[in-house]
């Protein structure tokens, strides 16, 4: 199995040429189908088994597909990816980076502990992939530095770890203000009946996988 026979186009199959992956870990090889054909996923994979790689390429694919459509304004995003940590956070960024060498499509990561003047700087002129810290997010947006109106896909990322660290409630404030016509996946690393709980509130009929 291939990354092209999963269905990846060329600017992606060339990034992933240039930073040396032969072929698709398990996850990628579960996951990518899956995210490109639109359904809401519920995933439990470990960090290590390429999970990271698994949502962000096929989100560059439909970000990417889609460009032409929807015109990025300003303080809007596309694309939201929560995880528990700025040091998480900063590397699934770096990740997209790498990935998305080909195409159009910027991200940022925004966390809590630095000045946050830069972070809103970068929001003016909006971004397609946000990275961000729940705190740090709902500060973000409540100083209406962002707009959710435009948001199409939201990722949780190490979704057991966040519960763990007590972001349950931000999330909850966080999910409430988006919109609901989105692709929603979320990864964990167990899925616990909490795990569960969380994810009845972010979707209906997700599909599930366990690597
Ligand atoms: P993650 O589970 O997302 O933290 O990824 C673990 C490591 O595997 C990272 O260093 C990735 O760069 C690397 N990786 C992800 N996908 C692949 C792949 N298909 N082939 C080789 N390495 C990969």
């Amino acid at each position: 199995m291939s990354f092209s026979q999963l269905g990846l186009n060329d600017p992606i199959l060339k990034a992933l040429a240039d930073v040396g992956y032969s072929q698709p870990t398990e996850i990628q090889k579960q996951a990518i189908p899956i995210i490109l054909s639109g359904r809401d996923l519920m995933a439990a994979a470990q960090t290590g088994t390429g999970k990271t790689a698994s949502f962000v390429l096929p989100l560059l694919q439909k970000l990417d597909a889609q460009a032409g459509f929807s015109e990025l304004r300003g303080r809007s995003i596309r694309a939201l990816i929560l995880t528990p940590t700025r040091e998480l956070a900063v590397q699934v960024e770096a990740n997209i980076v790498e990935y998305a060498k080909y195409l159009d499509i910027s991200s940022l990561a925004v966390y809590g502990g630095v000045d946050s003047e830069a972070q809103k700087d970068r929001l003016m002129d909006g971004v397609d992939i946000l990275v961000a810290t729940p705190g740090r997010l709902l500060d973000l947006a409540y100083q209406r530095a962002l707009f959710f109106s435009d948001l199409e896909f939201l990722v949780l990322d190490e979704a057991d770890r966040m519960l763990d660290m007590g972001f349950i409630d931000d999330l909850n404030k966080i999910i409430d203000r988006l919109p609901s016509d989105r692709q929603s996946l979320l990864f964990s690393a167990t899925l616990t009946d909490d795990i569960r709980h969380l994810a009845d509130t972010v979707y209906d009929d997700a599909a599930e996988i366990s690597i």
